[in-house]
This record gives C-alpha cells, sequence and structure tokens, in this order.
C-alpha cells in the first residue's frame, strides 16, 4: 500500500510544475499590481498636491486682478464726477481736472492714465498740448461700446497698441453724459508692461502660465507674455466650454491646451463684479517629471526582477522535467522484465494492489491467471538458451496481443507469466485464457522444430481478499494444470 503511494506520488510532477507556474505568476503578478499602484498613487497625489498650489495661487492672482480694475474704474468714475461737476470747462485744459488727473496717476503708480474721446473719435490727453488732435479713435471698440446700448457702461476692451504711446494695453472705458469740451467717453489702459513684472514673478516656472481673459473667452493678458495669444479668442475650445465658460471656479487637466499644445493643470476662477476670468496654469510635464523618472526606475527594477523570476523559473521547470525523466526511465527500469518488455514482479504487485482497489470500491470483478510454460528446461537443453529466451519473448508478445489495454501482463521469472483480466469473472476469463492458450501453441519459433505448450491456473478475486492469497490460488490451479497433464487451463474452483 505504502509503494503505490510513493508510486502515485512520482506520477505528480505535473502538480510541481503548477505549484512553480502559480507561485512565479502569483509573484509577478503582486509587483506588477505593486507598481501600477504605485505609479498611480504617486501621480495623483503629486497632482493633488499641485491643484492645492495652483488654487491658492488663483485666489491671490484674483485679489490683484480684482484690484487692479477697481482701481481703473475707481479713476473713471471719480474723474467723470469732476466732469460733471464742471459742465463748462474744457477736461483738457481745466487746471482742477489736470490735478485730479495727475493724482488718480501718482496713487496708482502710474499704470493708470486717464485719457479721453470727443464725441467724433479725437484722442485728447490730460493735459491737452494739442499733441493728440491728428489722433482719431472712433473705430476702437472702447470707444464703440460706449454708443451700443447693450456694452454702454464700463467696458473692457480688446487689448490694442496704442497709437501715440506705441505700448500694448487693455483698455478700460466708461460712458460721460455730462461734460465740457465735447467728451462723450473717458478710458484708462492697462498696460501690460507694467504688470507683466508681477504676475511674471508669481507663476510657476519654467512653463506654468498665468492668463486674464474676458467673459467671451479674449486673451486679454499672459504671463510669460505673448502677442499671439493676446488678442485671440478660446470660445470655441472645447475646454473653454467646458470650464471657465460655464463654471464660477474650477480645477482641470487638459489634454492639451489649444494654444501651445502642452498639456496642463488649470486652476480658475472668475473675478468678483468684472466679466474677467483668471486661470493659473502648471504644465504636466514640469509637474511629472520626478514621477516619470521614478516609475522608469521602478519598472526598469520591476523588469530585471520579472526576467530573473522567468530565467530562474525555466531553469527550475527545466531541471524537474529532466528529474521527471530520469524518474521515468528510473521507473520503467525498475517495473519492467529487461528480456520481454512486459511487467515485472514488482509492477505485478503494484498493479494488483490498484485493481484489487479498484474492484472493492466499484465493485467489479478481477481475475488472476498464472500461466507456465510446459517442459520448458527440454528447449533450453536441447536448443539452448537463446532459443529459449526468443520463446519467452514470443510467448510475452502474444499474451499481450491477447489482452485488452487495461488488462496486465507480468513475468514473474524464469518461464511463469502473470495476466491480470480486470473487469472478468472467471468463466470469461476460461474462454480468454483458451484462446491465449491456443495463440502460443500457434508460435513458431525459429531453430525450435516443434510447438510449445503452456498450462494456466484461474482465480477469480474474492471479496476482501488480498493479493498474496489470490496468486496463491491461481497458483495452486496451475499446479493442478500440470499435474493433470500439462497442456491445459485450471481454475480454483475445479478439484
Ligand atoms: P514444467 O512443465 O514442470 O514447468 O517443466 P519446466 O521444465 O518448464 O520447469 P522447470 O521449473 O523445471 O524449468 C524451468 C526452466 O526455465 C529452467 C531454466 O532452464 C528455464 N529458464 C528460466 N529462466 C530463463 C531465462 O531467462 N531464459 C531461458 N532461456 N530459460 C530460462
Ligand atoms: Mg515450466
Ligand atoms: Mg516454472
Amino acid at each position: 500500500m505504502q509503494r503505490l503511494k510513493d508510486w502515485l506520488i512520482a506520477r505528480s510532477s505535473g502538480v510541481n510544475h503548477r505549484i512553480v507556474y502559480g507561485l512565479v505568476g502569483g509573484l509577478l503578478l503582486c509587483l506588477w499590481g505593486f507598481v501600477g499602484f504605485w505609479s498611480w498613487w504617486e501621480r495623483s497625489s503629486t497632482l493633488a498636491a499641485n491643484a492645492q498650489v495652483l488654487e491658492q495661487l488663483t485666489t491671490a492672482v484674483h485679489e490683484q486682478t480684482r484690484n487692479l480694475f477697481k482701481q481703473a474704474e475707481t479713476s473713471l468714475t471719480v474723474a467723470s464726477l469732476w466732469m460733471a461737476e464742471h459742465p463748462d470747462q474744457d477736461p483738457g485744459k481745466a487746471p482742477g481736472f489736470i490735478r485730479l488727473v495727475e493724482n488718480l496717476r501718482q496713487a496708482s503708480d502710474k499704470l493708470i492714465d486717464i485719457r479721453m474721446v470727443t464725441r467724433d473719435g479725437t484722442l485728447r490727453y490730460v493735459p491737452d498740448r494739442g499733441q493728440t488732435n491728428r489722433t482719431n479713435v472712433a473705430d476702437r471698440d472702447y470707444f464703440q461700446a460706449q454708443f451700443n446700448e447693450k456694452t454702454r457702461g464700463l467696458y473692457v476692451a480688446q487689448p490694442v497698441i496704442s497709437r501715440v504711446t506705441g505700448k500694448l494695453g487693455i483698455p478700460i472705458s466708461i460712458p460721460v453724459t455730462q461734460a465740457g469740451g465735447d467728451i462723450a467717453v473717458l478710458f484708462a489702459a492697462i498696460e501690460l508692461d507694467r504688470i507683466a513684472g508681477t504676475f511674471e514673478a508669481e507663476r510657476i516656472q519654467p512653463q506654468g502660465t498665468i492668463a486674464i481673459i474676458r467673459n467671451d473667452g479674449l486673451f486679454l493678458f499672459r504671463s510669460p507674455m505673448d502677442d499671439k495669444i493676446i488678442g485671440s479668442n478660446v470660445a470655441q475650445s472645447p475646454m473653454w466650454q467646458r470650464n471657465m465658460g460655464v463654471l464660477h471656479r474650477g480645477y482641470y487637466e487638459s489634454d492639451r491646451s489649444p494654444i501651445d499644445g502642452r498639456s496642463r493643470a488649470v486652476a480658475f476662477t472668475r473675478v468678483q463684479d468684472y466679466p474677467l476670468v483668471v486661470a493659473v496654469t502648471a504644465s504636466l510635464d514640469d509637474l511629472l517629471r520626478a514621477w516619470r523618472m521614478h516609475t522608469l526606475i521602478l519598472v526598469s527594477i520591476a523588469l530585471l526582477i520579472s526576467i530573473a523570476c522567468v530565467l530562474l523559473a525555466t531553469t527550475l521547470l527545466r531541471s524537474m522535467r529532466g528529474e521527471a525523466a530520469v524518474r521515468r526511465t528510473l521507473e520503467h527500469l525498475m517495473l519492467t522484465d529487461p528480456l520481454t518488455g512486459v511487467g515485472n514482479r514488482r509492477m505485478l504487485d503494484l498493479r494488483l494492489d490498484e485493481e484489487i482497489l479498484r474492484a472493492q470500491r466499484y465493485r467489479r470483478t478481477l481475475t488472476a491467471v498464472y500461466f507456465d510454460l510446459d517442459h520448458f528446461k527440454l528447449v533450453n537443453d536441447n536448443y539452448g538458451h537463446d532459443v529459449g529466451d526468443t520463446v519467452l519473448r514470443q510467448v510475452a508478445d502474444s499474451l499481450v496481443a491477447n489482452v485488452r489495454q487495461s488488462d496486465h501482463v507480468a513475468r514473474l521469472g524464469g518461464e511463469e507469466f502473470v495476466v491480470l483480466l480486470t473487469e472478468t469473472d472467471i468463466n470469461a476469463a476460461v474462454t480468454l485464457v483458451e484462446r491465449m492458450r491456443a495463440a502460443v501453441a500457434a508460435l513458431h519459433t525459429p531453430g525450435l522444430p516443434r510447438h510449445i505448450t503452456i498450462s494456466a491456473g484461474l482465480a477469480q478475486w474474492r471479496e476482501g481478499e488480498n493479493a498474496e492469497s489470490l496468486l496463491r490460488r491461481a497458483d495452486r490451479a496451475l499446479y493442478r494444470a500440470k499435474a493433470s497433464g500439462r497442456n491445459s487451463a485450471f481454475t480454483d474452483l475445479e478439484d
């Protein structure tokens, strides 16, 4: 029984292979799962930390922008109030107004310079020294807006290059209802050069940006300064339509900016009281550089580990396969009769244990047949040992040829064979044995001028009987066959 177990374990090397595959597969799965999770986690936390920084920066930029526009609006309102109170004076020449405008200019750190436009579009400076008589701004939107019912009021206009100073600025205009000197529109231009420094210092270097955009998608300002972007309109871009165009405040990661093709993290907020949005961005390339490097290192290490694992597993499997082959050869040698190629005594013991177990469990029949060549000694003595060996081989082949695959043939040594007939009762076995005996009797052996005969003893396995007892009964039957004159088959039931 123990030997049967050993044998079964020896046969189960396939299971070991599966264990190696399972272990290596599990290890690699864990490894790559960890790499994937870690990479995802570091990317998410980097972006989350950045989102916070961007939102704080957005709040600061919002305050600065709002103050800037508030200052311009206040200056314009104060100037227009003066005009309304002095409708009989030409503001371009009135000392009181000139002083007022100068004071406002100083208060804004020279950022806000108020200019006037007459009803026909003529630009007038304060003080008016006649230098702007030739400049007409009737075509500018900050002027035209004040003659349109929909846009009249505080108007943030398209950034333009001043025809007088040559500088790029955002004009902010208001209408004037009552004033001397035929003044119809007041405006102040916020020169972009002058505010650029502040925002440039605040933006996230090197590729981050800060932008002031009008509610309708018009780019008013952008740091770093870019003439191509300022004055362009992004209202048609899907990013605008999903975010700044509809939300009050937000954060998103853009795939690719419609302006410069870069992927960016963007935080934005609408400016309170003004038709503006401020947006602060950081380049995802900049943000994720460290993450990319870490991921690359981690993936490389994981790749090396994976290759090592696979190599190790392959080597292990190969050596296991080699071992299994050696084991199979050894098993074969241990269990096979070298002369005839059928099973030997050891094989018979194993099969008997197996078949008895099966017969017991599934209530099957099993018959053992003991064969012994008649007067075989004479064959050896008269025709030589080689002829005897040939006879033994032929008999073994003949026995194998006459049984089913599920039956077993073994040579016990000498000229004795045992055949186990599975799922066969004694009656069926008798018929089969007669056929086998006839086949042996019909054999022709080179160098042997006569036929040989074989005797057989049969015993059917009985419930609860062990291998030894079954073989003993078959052997006893064989003995009777020999005693009765040989060349016959006896069952153990016969007297
Ligand atoms: P019986 O009919 O009573 O069985 O007579 P027997 O001569 O067949 O029986 P015995 O047991 O007296 O002789 C068996 C012979 O088998 C003895 C030996 O010469 C021969 N023998 C045993 N092993 C081998 C073998 O491997 N090769 C050959 N050629 N002969 C063998
Ligand atoms: Mg014999
Ligand atoms: Mg014998």
